[in-house]
């Protein structure tokens, strides 16, 4: 057995009890998970610092000078031992809470130490408690080069002697047991040479105890290229072996009911970028494989269209197709637009919701089991164990967050084959990110608005301009325009929000009284028909305004909606506002979007808004987004793990991942198998890592 399996306890200064709080606290099982538990600092133990030239930025100092006084002071438990350091600069206050006695004993005045320890400035003076201390004379005797790592910690294992810094001795303790032949190269030497590579195990051994500044940067550059280089490797053989093995319906044909939509009915011309996504599920539903493809734009970017086509190419290879929306107004919506647009075509579309009468529900069923519906729209009704088909061969889910894998699952009953998937999202993701968050679905992507689109006005409007805003409001609905105002409600329990949302619908009522103007309000608390009645109201044009939290953020499309109120702005993610922006803008007039932020709001949240006042570019703020909040926090990655680095940043290390993705683009098209000599060593690595399972799978 490798000597990485060894249970923790067993090393030098761990132990049982120890070893259970590394356990619990760090996730630390291991030798091997030490081994690879990395300092996030390192202390230059080899640099002296002058007292006089300390300030709060100073996390550590390290001083060497003469201890001029040393007494104890206070009584029971302020009782302390106080010692003044001085050197040529100044004086430094050295303190102990505990152990006074000891320390009293082996320290004399007059004599020459080097102390090291965490600063504190007490009245501008500093301070130094519980240094390490040490006579000059044996210091200079042991002097250290090294850089000395620091490691994150837990207060209970500080409680228990594991500092950031004494877990330092346990690392340095366990690399004396180990050597090179405890850490394969799993890189190939071309690779290291390509890209200026050092060895593993080197850069093991370096990035917890460099040298130099240099040793540690080339340490960290190595690891992270591993760790990056591994986690797409991993996500390209999935989608290698998905492709490889999983059998999917063949349209192999483009017939007449595409083409004569193409040529007859399409109400405006392509943009390159909806051409370009129909031609690659296109290619993909041509190829005999199963097709598992994301297509993501912006809201507005012309999804819908694309749907329709792709279904449309289903039909004219005898397929049934569904159209998944996560709401019954959007199904609605969906419906509606598919019989407007299809309307001169032989196509039978029906819409099959939740609110479905049951006799209207059994006359679907039956048309579908008889083949005689082409386009089911509709909510997860759809694909109820009841629905059945003569031939299912493709689905379109709007909105992919909603759709889980129990669906899918589902989906996957309803005919010998699965049908294709096509999963339609209006989250813009930063391209980096979707290449390795979805790097296992195939991707296409809608970057390009159609033509003529009058941008959204953005305005931030601080609560002094409120009369100003509520003023703007009326001339709006006076001219026939409506009106959304959105609060946050960031967890829909959260009381604070609530009362907060139920005070601003009062004080909008009070601006806008019935039965002059008519108001909506929809909000998580509401059953599902009450907010599907409210939300039908405003779609109808019975109410002139919206008040809502952010439940209506997925595609609603109401194109009369001309002003968009964020009450609270700097508390919504700038995606999310992005999105709540794009509900305007739809229709023919000029939009408006007003962020109003909340009283209390800090100048870097003002900045941010800002950014939604320069552009209106989904993809641009993506980025922005996940500059300011890491990926962590964006939508729908959060649970893939794939974004677990422990050294790599996708934010940070973007050119770093592009390089690495084309490597194992290059890698898999010239050694699908991993089995040329150079790459045994990556090939042992990724089994030793996932077991046989993903190679056997793929070989
Ligand atoms: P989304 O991607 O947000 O679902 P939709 O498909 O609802 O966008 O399209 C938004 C609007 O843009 C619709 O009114 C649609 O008819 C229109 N549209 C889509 N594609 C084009 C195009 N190429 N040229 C002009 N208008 C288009
Ligand atoms: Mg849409």
């Amino acid at each position: 057995m490798s000597i990485l399996k060894t249970p923790i306890e067993y090393l030098k200064g761990v132990g049982s009890f120890r070893g259970d709080l590394l356990r619990k606290e760090l996730n630390i099982h291991t030798f091997g998970d030490l081994a690879y538990y990395f300092p996030y600092r390192h202390i230059d133990r080899t640099k002296v610092d002058s007292i006089q030239m300390l300030t709060s930025a100073n996390e550590y100092a390290q001083i060497v000078g003469v201890l001029i006084s040393l007494e104890i002071i206070g009584e029971r438990r302020s009782r302390r031992l106080v010692g003044q350091v001085r050197d040529k600069t100044g004086i430094i206050e050295v303190v102990w809470f505990q152990g006074i006695n000891w320390v009293q004993k082996i320290l004399s005045v007059g004599n020459m130490y080097r102390i090291f320890g965490r600063l504190s400035f007490f009245m501008g003076k500093a301070q130094m408690a519980h240094p390490e201390i040490e006579n000059w004379q044996t210091a200079t005797e042991n002097v250290r080069t090294s850089l000395e790592p620091v490691y994150s910690t837990t207060e209970k294992l500080k409680a228990r002697g594991l500092t950031g810094r004494s877990i330092g001795k346990l690392t340095s303790e366990l690399y004396t047991k180990l050597s090179a032949v405890d850490f394969p190269e799993n890189l190939s030497a071309g690779m290291k040479q390509k890209f200026n590579l050092i060895n593993r195990y080197q850069a093991l051994k370096q990035i917890h105890f460099p040298v130099s500044q240099n040793e540690y940067h080339h340490a960290v550059r190595r690891l992270k290229f591993e760790e990056l280089f591994f986690a797409q490797l991993r996500i390209n053989l999935v989608k290698v072996n998905r492709h490889k093995t999983s059998q999917g319906w063949k349209f192999d044909k483009v017939g007449d009911l595409f083409n004569s939509f193409y040529k007859n009915h399409l109400p405006f011309k392509l943009t390159n970028a909806q051409k370009r996504a129909i031609k690659e599920v296109r290619i993909d539903t041509g190829s005999g494989k199963h097709m598992n493809r994301l297509l993501q734009g912006d809201v507005g970017s012309g999804k819908t269209i694309v749907a329709l086509m792709v279904m449309l190419l289903a039909a004219d290879n005898g397929f049934q197709s569904v159209m998944m929306a996560p709401t019954e107004i959007l199904a609605r919506q969906h419906y509606q637009s598919l019989l407007e647009l299809l309307h001169e075509l032989p196509v039978n579309i029906r819409l099959l919701t939740g609110s479905t009468s049951l006799k209207e529900k059994r006359n679907i069923i039956a048309a579908c089991g008889e083949g005689d519906v082409t386009i089911l729209v509709g909510t997860h009704a759809v694909i109820e164990d009841k629905v059945m088909f003569k031939n299912l061969g493709f689905a379109i889910v709007d909105e992919q967050h909603k759709f889980g894998v129990a669906q899918r699952a589902q989906l996957w009953q309803k005919n010998s084959l699965p049908p294709h998937i096509l999963v339609m999202t209006a989250t813009p993701i930063p391209r980096t990110l979707a290449l390795t968050a979805y790097g296992d679905l195939d991707y296409s992507v809608i970057d390009e608005l159609p033509p003529g689109r009058k941008p959204v006005n953005t305005i931030i409007k601080r609560e002094s301009k409120r009369p100003e805003v509520m003023d703007f409001i009326r001339e709006q609905i006076g001219r026939g325009r409506q009106v959304y105002i959105i609060y946050p409600l960031i967890e829909e329990s959260s009381k604070l929000d609530y009362e907060n949302l139920m005070k601003g619908y009062e004080e909008v009522k009070s601006f806008f009284p019935e039965p002059q103007y008519w108001i909506s309000m929809v909000h998580g608390k509401q059953t599902a028909d009450l907010k599907e009645a409210n939300m039908k109201r405003f779609v109808e044009h019975d109410t002139q305004i919206m008040v809502s939290t952010t439940v209506i953020e997925v595609g609603v499309n109401v194109p009369n909606a001309t002003v968009m109120v964020i009450e609270s702005a700097e508390r919504f993610g700038l995606s999310q506002l992005h999105q709540l922006r794009g509900r305007v803008g739809r229709g023919a007039d000029q939009s408006y979007c007003v962020l109003m932020p909340g009283p209390k709001v800090s100048r870097e949240a003002m900045e941010r808004l800002q950014i939604m006042v320069e552009t209106n570019d989904g993809f641009k703020i993506a980025e922005k987004d996940l500059e300011l909040r890491g990926p962590g926090d964006i939508e729908g990655t959060r649970q893939s793990g794939l974004l677990n680095f422990k050294l790599a940043n996708l934010v940070d290390d973007k050119l770093m991942l592009e390089v690495i993705r084309k490597e194992v683009n290059d890698l898999l098209d010239s050694d699908a198998e991993l089995e040329r000599e150079e790459h045994i060593p990556i090939k042992k690595y990724l089994i030793a890592q996932q077991g046989k399972t993903i190679w056997s799978k793929i070989s």
